[in-house]
């Protein structure tokens, strides 16, 4: 629920009083907002860096919006920046959730209020707000995008799949991980799914730093280990960054695609399924996502407490972090026009 703080009296709207209900006190409505964006490991990213710059600035705000592609020390060192400008909101989309806790730290003992968007920030009390789509949704609908995928070119098991996942310091790839896995793995005990290579547990699944020629130097060495001449029937792909690079091995191997999962609607991908190659992705509406983590930003400037409609599932090792979660949507051939009707990139579809 919002609980809508009264700002009485002076009528200077940027100087809102202080709430007697515990809600937080507001700020100037021209304060500086921190954004701190991780590496542009998919375009989402890219999208959401132009997005927040826009939507800042429109709603009167002055933007500090920055990418880290040097790593987690230009994150820290960004973050710390963004304290010295006097920030009241810091966004953060974290490289590596667990490597911020110092300046988390900082941030909040100057005022700001720490917002995790998109990925959550770990072992820390310094994070107010988390605003995401559903991550282990994302997962479960991978594994049953996967399931589904198949059985379409072969009505029945067993099937050889292979398991890919995100970048281990993300916090997102685990819980994509578990979720897709909590569809996967009854299949894989009652001996559905074989995974030939043997590599069935997260550690093996990673991808290093979102990359993409890391997952397919895996699928290449995977390939070469253990499809001489067995059949690859699906793979289990985090992303679509990593689906293509995946798909890309496979047909250099010479085998013929195998049923592959995605997320974020990236454009070659949605071509791709359209083409009937990658099998799927998930549709997380980018715009939305940084309009709702905006909308926190302006309750907070007026002293409202942020809505939350999942108090209770984001333990972060210290803290549950109260958390806005959006409702991501599988897309496939079958619903992508549907799905991206109203996209400006990507719409309109015609199958
Ligand atoms: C995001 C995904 C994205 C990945 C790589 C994750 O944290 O939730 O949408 O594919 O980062 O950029």
């Amino acid at each position: 629920a919002v609980s809508a703080l009264a700002i009485t009296g002076c009528g200077r709207a940027e100087t809102p009083a202080a709430s007697s209900s515990g809600a937080p006190a507001g700020f100037a409505a021209d304060s500086t907002i921190g954004v701190a964006l991780p590496q542009k490991t998919s375009e989402n990213w890219v999208l959401a860096e132009k997005l927040f710059n826009d939507g800042l600035t429109q709603a009167g705000f002055k933007g500090d919006v920055q990418f880290a592609n040097n790593g987690v020390a230009e994150q820290q060192n960004q973050i710390s920046a963004m304290i010295t400008k006097g920030a009241k909101v810091i966004i953060v989309g974290a490289i590596d959730g667990g490597q911020l806790g110092t300046q988390l730290k900082q941030a909040k003992d100057a005022g700001a209020t720490i917002i995790a968007y998109d990925r959550l920030l770990l072992n820390t009390p310094n994070v107010d707000y988390y605003v995401a789509y559903d991550n282990f949704k994302v997962g479960e609908l991978q594994g049953q995008a996967l399931l589904d995928g198949m059985k379409a070119k072969k009505p029945s098991g067993p099937y050889n799949i292979e398991l890919f996942a995100g970048s281990p310091d993300d916090a997102n790839a685990k819980v994509f991980f578990d979720g897709a896995m909590k569809v996967l793995q009854p299949k894989i005990d009652d001996g559905t799914l074989k995974i030939v290579s043997g590599q069935k547990s997260f550690e093996q699944a990673v991808t290093q730093g979102w990359k993409a020629e890391n997952a397919q130097k895996r699928m290449d060495s995977l390939l070469v280990g253990s499809y001489g001449t067995a059949a690859l029937d699906g793979v289990l792909s985090p992303n679509d960054t990593l689906a293509r690079a995946i798909i890309t091995s496979v047909k250099a191997a010479g085998k013929p695609v195998p049923t592959v999962t995605g997320q974020d609607s990236e454009v070659e991908s949605v071509k791709s399924i359209m083409a009937g190659e990658q099998y799927s992705t998930i549709n997380k509406d980018t715009t939305a996502l940084v309009n709702h983590a905006i909308d926190m930003v302006k309750g907070l400037q007026k002293g409202t407490k942020p809505e939350i409609n999942d108090p209770t599932s984001y333990n972060n090792g210290t803290k549950v972090v109260p958390a806005f979660l959006l409702v991501p949507k599988i897309v496939t051939k079958a619903n992508a026009a549907e799905q991206y009707a109203n996209d400006k990139v990507l719409g309109p579809l015609t199958k």
